[in-house]
């Protein structure tokens, strides 16, 4: 499930066609449209070059006045011409290149929250952040190039060399017989500008996740004294990165310096080849001029379609680990046909559960039943694999064998929405995100009313706290919810859970690092949350185990116990060596 190997080069024109199938096909219209009116501006620079003719032949060597008049008045038109056209294809253009990136950043983030956790166990958050901002805006960069004007410059090559090939056809050849020495160099140049702009987009993913490791972590850094040790490494990898770009760069003004080199020479076989016909009089001043007004227009275009070569060979870099990301299919899917969620407060029950991640043995043929509507406690020493259990009841990851069951009804037999719909999991590390208290205990619900949500407060006692905050329910909590203490985090995790009201609860004390008073309000607004639903904690206090209806001893990957406290602890054992060593009177 790894992103393939970068060493394989794709083929660029396979990548143009992967975003032409998925992105570009459906504004075709829009594309359509914005290429008229680049056929008309590019056009409009064969016109000038063709009006050379009229100018110098009739205007100013055959000093015919009446003729300057429409010729001053086509030129101006051709001008005015070209400003509409100019205007209305880019801001066209715009708009293509704005719903794609838009159509691509959406299918990438939502493909990636559909991936598995152990896709994003080994890509760090910098690192896809990276890819949805830094390597969707690389490919913006064609379009934004595209809209200075590739399109139209190619229609004015095409124009100016055809007034060119209308002056005379051999001079036309001699001037493109710069052209074979070009394509090698070119071809070398793109690669060269193809890698470095893999190996800079890479060094970009490695800056965001340390960046977002650094701000993330950003107590540690301060109590470890990493500051500097952080900014050298930072600088370090810019310095790569710039030294790379630099080289990307180079290999892009190159391109457009090779056809200036080859222009020149066109030029100047022109002028040796042609002369003798230019001073014999053969060629009028005007076929002459428009012949050389063409020429000399169509550097301009050229060079921009050299450089446009060097921007898509960057854009490529990028295309390709976009279309990498997008073809990771996730593994934990709905079934082809699901049964429904179990409707009542449901019994849970491992049967026989073994999950590895990857050659290490987590759960090793775990049993337990977790009674409906009760509460079972998970203990057992750190490595235990009470996580893991719950992360196979929610399918956040599969077991290799033996069942998962609620109900009877298999966790990887109902649809993950149904199955995850089932569930509120309140932990220590509830994560709040950076919007109002409200916001954060709604989570996208619209239609709680607001007697409901009074009692949901009341109940998981965030209204004790509330009257204290600057703006109530509508204060910021911060980014990770810093605004608010570790209690006062849980207890929005409560509120979200009432409001949630799912049959089945699971809470994880394993941080608790609450003080007394905290701890009794927390405890009193669980207590409230579980009635009524199938209730699983993994438990670290002797309150908690001692309510509990059932506690499940965990050791190794095993249940090796069940029972009442006041069992267990009569039985000896592990219980009772975690009790002595674990569950602080409280
Ligand atoms: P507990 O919650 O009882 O402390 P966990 O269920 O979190 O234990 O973990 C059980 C074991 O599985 C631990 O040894 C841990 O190192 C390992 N483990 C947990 N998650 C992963 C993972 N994603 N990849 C590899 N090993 C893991």
């Amino acid at each position: 499930m790894s992103i393939a190997s970068r060493d394989s080069i794709p083929d660029p024109r396979g990548l143009l066609g992967w975003l032409w199938r998925n992105y570009l096909r459906k504004r075709t219209g829009l594309l359509l449209l914005a290429m008229v009116f680049m056929a008309i501006e590019g056009s409009m620079f064969g016109m000038l070059s063709y009006m050379m003719k009229p100018m110098f032949d009739q205007v100013l060597v055959g000093g015919n006045a009446g003729a300057l008049v429409w010729v001053a008045g086509a030129i101006f038109g051709i001008f005015a011409f070209r400003a509409v056209a100019s205007v209305t294809q880019k801001v066209l253009l715009t708009r293509v290149s704005q719903l794609t990136t838009q159509d691509i950043r959406q299918d990438l983030l939502a493909h990636l929250m559909r991936l598995d956790g152990s896709f994003h166990q080994v890509h760090a958050p910098g690192h896809l952040m990276q890819r949805i901002e830094g390597d969707v805006g690389a490919v913006n960069k064609v379009w934004q190039t595209l809209i200075t004007g590739a399109g139209r410059d190619v229609v004015a090559l095409f124009t100016l060399f055809g007034v060119a090939i209308s002056v005379d056809w051999r001079w036309t050849a001699a001037a493109l017989v710069g052209v074979p020495l070009l394509v090698a160099p070119a071809m070398i140049l793109q690669r060269f500008v193809r890698g470095n702009a893999r190996i800079s987009r890479d060094i970009s993913a490695g800056l965001s996740t340390r960046l977002n490791e650094v701000f993330h972590g950003i107590v540690p850094v301060k109590l470890n004294q990493l500051e500097r040790y952080q900014y050298k490494r930072y600088r370090t990898m810019t310095r790569d990165r710039n030294r790379i770009d630099l080289r990307s760069a180079f290999g892009q003004a190159a391109i457009p310096g090779l056809i200036d080199l080859m222009s020149g020479v066109g030029f100047v076989v022109v002028l040796i080849y042609g002369g003798s016909e230019i001073i014999s009089g053969e060629k009028t001043v005007g076929d002459t001029m428009a012949f050389f007004t063409a020429l000399g227009l169509a550097f301009e275009p050229l060079r921009r379609l050299g450089a446009f070569s060097g921007v898509w060979q960057v854009a490529a870099a990028s295309i390709e680990r976009i279309k990498e990301l997008l073809d990771i299919t996730p593994e934990l899917v709905d079934p082809a046909d699901p049964k429904p969620a179990p409707a009542g407060v449901p019994r849970i029950a491992l049967e026989d559960v073994r999950l590895d991640y990857g050659d290490t043995p987590v759960l090793r043929g775990a049993s337990f039943v977790a009674e409906a509507g009760q509460t079972t406690a998970l203990v057992g020493a750190s490595g235990a694999g009470k996580s893991t259990v719950f992360n196979v009841l929610t399918r956040l990851v599969d077991v290799q064998s033996g069942r998962v069951t609620l109900d009877g009804t298999g966790v990887a037999e109902m649809t993950l929405a149904d199955l995850r719909g089932l569930f509120s999991v309140v932990s220590q590390e509830s994560l709040l995100f950076d919007e109002t208290l409200e916001e954060n205990i709604l989570l996208g619900q619209t239609d709680v009313d607001p007697e409901r949500m009074q009692a949901a407060l009341d109940a998981a006692h965030v209204s004790d706290f509330l009257p204290r905050l600057p703006e109530g329910l509508k204060s910021p909590v911060g980014p990770r919810g810093s605004n608010l203490s570790g209690g006062q985090r849980q207890r929005v995790a409560i509120a979200r859970a009432i409001l949630r009201d799912t049959p089945v609860l699971l809470l994880d004390e394993a941080t608790s690092a609450l003080d007394a008073q905290s701890e009794a309000v927390v405890q009193s607004a669980l207590d409230t949350l579980s009635e009524g639903r199938t209730t699983l904690v993994i438990a670290h206090r002797l309150a908690t185990v001692r309510r509990a209806h059932k506690i499940v001893v965990m050791d190794n990957g095993r249940v090796v116990d069940e029972g009442t406290h006041d069992e267990l602890l009569a039985r000896g054992g592990v219980y009772a060596d975690l009790h002595r060593l674990q569950f602080s009177e409280d």
